[in-house]
């Protein structure tokens, strides 16, 4: 999912629809914003793209100079108009609208705890977890009430929060979600990914810091904690896959950081060949560095249709195989006879390989070496990216020898854990700090049984 937030600013829904536009890529299945004038909310979503869910008379019945807005990226399951982002809660001494990106860990207790105690939860949404946990605060200071909730809820977590007159942003202890903090005119802004300050013209002022909560209002931005802070453990699939290119995470730019990976690659998993071509969008970074440093040409030898959205996302296995074969075809005139190195970001289920590399033969490829630019994923992911099924894994179900059988490459290496690491330093060569969990299944935080989590979802 995307966030963004402003306060301050006279034109808080319109920079709010700019900035979800520029994170569209981060969710697809719902897309909301709540503002506020100091007195009352007012709030509109809808399923579906941004441009499809707003139109100018939504904007302008959106009053006010402060606003929350979110990107929804939704499971099969809870992909519903009742689970679309910001949820908002009114009630007669304040209300306020949450929405959030990332996922708890420990969804299912907290969700029979409250159920348990008289809670009739409306969503599957953890997003409404995490409210009713705040107003079980009573009439604390809302800020009190926030870090109360916050200790009980486990995972990973960015999410910002909107009343009549404040705004609170909050970042698990970890970190592993991306946010960061920016400033446009005297106006603070926030959003998962820098890329939407470039699109509304802010400046960015920091990144949010794991166990942060920040309060913006009238009197300015107050900066307070509500746990200590852990070792960062941003997700690695950020930089490899989920952002955009031109966003810079914790200080490092995502497009850089891809090439990084591709040379590292080519170090590790060099192969004699005549082009080296990407898959596009995700993998064109990678494919660059490849090339510059194995020396073999970078070529065009695949093209995205623009017009249709991102594969993963879409529901249901069926629905992600026919996205496939629409959104890429491969150039003839560039592959026919030549031995191909085809770089992808990722593999996951296997399904965009297979298709790829049939795609390249059926161009008259002679070979295809498939190497790809992350380790193989061998373990779910609990914080909120699409594979919480290890079954669904390809990497956790065959060696890689039997992976490249199964996908028809001539032959197939990864990146290695180490290689990921070395490509994720800061200029000062000090680590950024991320997550590895799905390539080396040691989880940042604690991980509730599985069985119950599996039977939630
Ligand atoms: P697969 O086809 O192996 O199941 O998925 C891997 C492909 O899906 C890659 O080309 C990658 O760019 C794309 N992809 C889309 N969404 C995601 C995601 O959330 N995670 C990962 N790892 N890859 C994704
Ligand atoms: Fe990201 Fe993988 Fe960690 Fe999930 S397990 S947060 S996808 S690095
Ligand atoms: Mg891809």
């Amino acid at each position: 999912c995307g966030l963004f937030a402003i306060f301050g600013h006279e034109r808080a829904a319109e920079l709010t629809y700019y900035g979800l536009h520029a994170l569209q890529h981060r969710g697809q299945q719902g897309a909301g914003i709540v503002t506020s004038n100091g007195k009352q909310l007012s709030i509109h979503k809808g399923v579906g793209l941004v441009r499809s869910v707003f139109e100018q008379q939504h904007l302008s019945s959106l009053k006010g100079t402060s606003a929350i807005g979110h990107v929804r990226y939704a499971a099969e399951q809870d992909s519903g108009f009742e689970n679309v982002q910001p949820l908002l809660f009114r009630s007669q001494i304040s209300s306020m609208a949450l929405a959030h990106n990332g996922e708890i860990v420990n969804a299912f207790a907290l969700r029979s705890q409250l159920e348990a105690q008289g809670s009739i939860l409306q969503t599957t949404s953890d997003t409404e977890i995490i409210a009713h946990l705040i107003k079980r605060g009573g009439y604390l200071p809302l800020e009190e009430a926030i870090k109360q909730a916050l200790v009980m809820v486990k995972g990973a977590y960015a999410f910002v929060l909107l009343t009549e007159e404040q705004l609170y942003i909050a970042l698990d202890p970890y970190g592993l979600r991306p946010l960061s903090i920016g400033k446009i005119d005297d106006a603070y802004v926030v959003a998962s990914e820098t890329c939407a300050f470039d699109l509304v013209g802010a400046k960015y002022v920091r990144e949010v810091h794991p166990g942060e909560l920040l309060i913006i209002d009238k009197h300015g931005l107050k900066s307070t904690m509500f746990a200590s802070p852990m070792q960062r453990a941003l997700c690695s699939m950020e930089y490899v896959y989920f952002s955009r290119p031109d966003s810079n995470l914790n200080g490092l730019n995502v497009h850089a950081s891809r090439k990084l990976m591709g040379k590292q690659l080519a170090k590790e998993a060099g192969v004699e060949a005549d082009i080296v071509t990407g898959v596009p969008d995700s993998s064109i970074s990678a494919a660059i560095g490849y090339a510059e440093e194995s020396g073999i040409p970078y070529e065009l030898g695949l093209i995205k249709n623009r017009y249709i959205g991102r594969t993963f996302i879409e529901p249901s296995q069926s629905s992600r195989e026919e996205g496939v074969k629409m959104k890429l075809s491969s150039v003839r005139g560039i592959v026919n006879g030549k031995r191909v190195v085809m770089i992808d970001d990722s593999i996951v289920r296997g399904t965009t390989s297979m298709r790829i590399v049939r795609l390249l033969k059926e161009a008259g490829a002679t070979e295809v070496h498939v190497r790809i630019a992350s380790p193989p994923i061998k373990h779910p992911c609990f914080y909120g990216v699409d594979t919480t099924v290890k079954e669904d894994l390809i990497a956790a179900q065959y060696s890689i020898d039997e992976m490249a059988k199964e996908i028809g490459a001539d032959s197939l290496a990864f990146l290695s854990v180490e290689g990921l690491e070395k490509s994720l330093v800061h200029e000062d060569s000090n680590e950024v700090g991320i997550c590895k969990a799905c390539f080396t299944g040691r989880y940042p935080t604690e991980i509730y049984p599985k069985e119950i989590y599996v039977s939630e979802k």
